[in-house]
């Protein structure tokens, strides 16, 4: 084979032919990760194909090959093919996204690749607990399928507590069995330290951890160890369904709803439905795990595409914690203020700490107030370069942006009409510490959020002193409201129900009833029982009542026909198409163009246009942003037509990101 045809991480298809230099003949395969001059640069290249034949004239050769021992197996050629096309990017773009940073550098780079210290996991049991018979139910029809090798996907759906995780260690005992590979995927591995730890007691030294601060060498080594077979279950975060198994037998999505398994960058993938492809691709089994489906997940299972496999009861028949709705409307008449605790909350956060029990407070907004106005004339803080209020944030005296991190000295006075009556509004975390402190002298509280744990090691540290019992109250946003597993938890408060659901977002209705549910799940997780105390100003809303009741079936039925009758997913796929540019006009011009060259183009008439319509956050890091939404029963009627659309349609100083299946 005298010439390769090449794909590179750029926009833009391929793929490009090179010669193979003599010197390189015979160990360039297809696969192979190679260097090659691209325009006037060197760039990283990967081998697609192989042929003897080439018309074109003066050919550029192959510069070197990264490293002789990496190669991509045609099986993720043709899964990363699989992903260029449907999430729309370049085949190279997908496959650069399947390979850690570090591996597409040359040797000689590598070496100065930072060195990180290993995350510390909490100890975990290695016991192999005996199922209960839903359980075993549960495990019997999953391993039937891997018996037969046939590739299937279950959906296993259980409360909090009912053991999913134990059917997960059993299942991948069971794959070991026969000699395959495991691929364990959770939403990020530093917020879920105890399920990492079950697996690594259970498997020690046949599992490989994969988590985004590993780099350098560490991450070449634990690659190695896998594509060599040495680890044969893989537990990591979204890109661990990249992990270079061979005879892969099972992949495992634990709480599949999760955003965090979407890719913000191109290519936009769901690693869950990544993971459902590979495991078509190789014949493997895959188990979708979450007490809270997505709606998509239910849907397919209630339809026969999944099979549908259910844990009703909690382990040892505990009871499901008792969950009471403030009304917070009537609080607020009663106190004749806003108040941050209903009278019930607080009783109740006395009571367990009195009993030397502990509490969890959860609050999904960080900082202490969420804006900032003008009591005079109206005037609200913002963002210079986002449509966004800016957050007061006590620990550092400063004003600051969640987006895009812009921070300022709190004025004294209003910069609208000098009027010294600024005042603070809303509600974080940090406001919640506060008020904790004083309404609770005697006890000892904790705060976790992205800007508590800012600190190396703090976020382990905290978790440790709470397991131990030296801290009363820990409060926190979504980083506490997912996989801990604390006995001596007897009383969780979620602050307020309501911040998700006053999103613009269709899905916020199944965000609340899925945020109320896992942070419920935290409590009463021992013998000594659990409450949850949820305060609410909407609290008749159907995902907050069926919250109340552990209620996910009810709760789907209403959200599923709301779905239906609107027309959103899962009875449609959506695309959303972003454009962004620092001149508002030329924005929504180019907007309203590609609208109209979409309709044009779309000849047999499959897709619906939504908008342009601009962003809900109208203007990010001083870039105005237009939205425009597609709709369509499948997304391939959609991403062909975008193909041809947007390479005629370029707009200067315009940028157009295309979403599929957003989150
Ligand atoms: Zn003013
Ligand atoms: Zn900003």
């Amino acid at each position: 084979m005298k010439f390769a045809d090449i794909v590179i991480n750029r926009p833009i298809e391929g793929p490009f032919t090179y010669s193979i230099p003599e010197s390189l003949e015979g160990t360039i395969k297809t696969g192979s990760v190679v260097e090659v001059s691209f325009g006037n640069k060197m760039v990283t290249g990967y081998v697609v194909g192989l042929s003897d034949k080439c018309d074109i004239e003066r050919i550029k050769p192959i510069s070197g090959i990264i490293d002789k021992n990496l190669n991509l197996e045609p099986e993720m050629l043709e899964l990363t093919k699989w992903i260029s096309k449907y999430y729309y990017s370049s085949w190279g773009e997908a496959i650069s996204a399947a390979i850690p940073g570090v591996l597409k550098k040359s040797s000689k780079t590598r070496k100065s690749a930072r060195e990180e210290k290993e995350i510390e996991f909490i100890d975990g049991s290695s016991e192999r607990l005996t199922l209960n018979p839903d359980q075993k139910d549960a495990l019997d029809s999953i391993t039937r399928s891997m018996d037969e090798k046939i590739h299937r996907v279950f959906l296993l759906h259980g409360v909090t507590g009912s053991g999913k995780t134990e059917v997960y260690l059993q299942a991948i005992a069971h794959v070991l069995e026969l000699g395959l590979s495991s691929i364990i995927l959770v939403p990020e591995i530093s917020l879920t330290p105890q399920t990492v730890a079950r697996f690594k007691a259970r498997f020690k030294e046949k599992i490989a951890v994969l988590h985004s601060r590993l780099l350098g060498s560490r991450r070449i080594s634990e690659w190695n160890r896998i594509s060599s077979g040495e680890a044969q279950i893989i537990i990591g975060a979204r890109s661990a369904v990249f992990a270079p198994v061979k005879k892969l037998g099972l992949i495992v999505v634990d709480e599949e709803y999760e955003t965090s398994y979407k890719q913000e960058d191109v290519p936009r993938y769901n690693a869950r439905d990544v993971a459902i492809k590979r495991a078509e691709i190789s014949k493997a089994v895959v188990i979708l795990g979450s007490a809270t489906p997505s709606l998509e997940s239910f849907y397919a299972a209630k339809n026969g595409k999944y099979t549908l496999v259910e844990l009703s009861e909690r382990i040892d028949s505990r009871l499901l914690p008792t969950v009471d709705i403030v009304d917070m409307r009537e609080e607020m008449t009663r106190a004749k203020k806003v108040p941050i605790f209903s009278q019930k909350l607080r009783e109740w956060i006395e009571k367990d700490i009195r009993e030397k029990k502990q509490v969890i407070l959860f609050l999904n907004r960080r900082g202490f107030s969420t804006f900032v106005n003008c009591r005079k004339c109206g005037y609200v803080i913002k963002c210079k370069r986002c449509s966004v209020s800016l957050t007061y944030h006590f620990d550092k005296k400063k004003l600051v942006c969640h987006h895009c991190n812009f921070n300022m000295e709190p004025p004294q006075i209003c910069p609208e009409c000098n009027a010294a009556y600024l005042k603070y509004w809303g509600l974080g975390t940090e406001k919640v510490e506060s008020e904790l402190y004083r309404l609770f002298p005697g006890a000892v509280i904790a705060r976790m959020d992205t800007d508590a744990t800012q600190k190396r090691g703090t976020h382990d540290r905290v978790l440790s002193k709470f397991k131990d019992g030296n801290i009363d109250i820990l409060i926190g946003t979504q980083m506490i409201a997912k996989g801990l597993d604390f006995p001596k938890v007897t009383l969780v408060g979620v602050i307020s129900a309501d911040t998700a659901l006053n999103l613009p977002d269709y899905r916020s209705a199944e965000r609340t009833f899925n945020l109320l549910t896992q942070v419920a799940g935290r409590a009463g997780r021992s013998d000594l029982g659990g409450r949850v105390i949820i305060q609410s100003y909407t609290p008749q809303h159907y995902s907050i009542q069926a919250a109340k009741t552990h209620d996910y079936n009810t709760f789907y039925d209403k959200e599923i026909n709301l779905r239906k009758e609107l027309n959103l997913p899962p009875f449609c796929h959506m695309v959303s198409l972003t454009l962004r540019g620092r001149k508002e006009e030329r924005v929504f011009n180019a907007s309203d163009n590609l609208r109209a060259a979409i309709e044009k183009e779309d000849k047999s008439k499959n897709i619906e246009i939504l908008g342009p319509a601009p962003s809900p956050i109208s203007k990010m890091k001083g870039m105005y942003r237009w939205n425009i939404f597609l709709r369509s029963e499948s997304a391939e009627n959609i991403t062909p037509i975008l193909k041809k659309v947007l390479d005629k349609n370029k707009s200067s100083g315009i940028i157009v990101t295309v979403d599929v299946d957003p989150n």
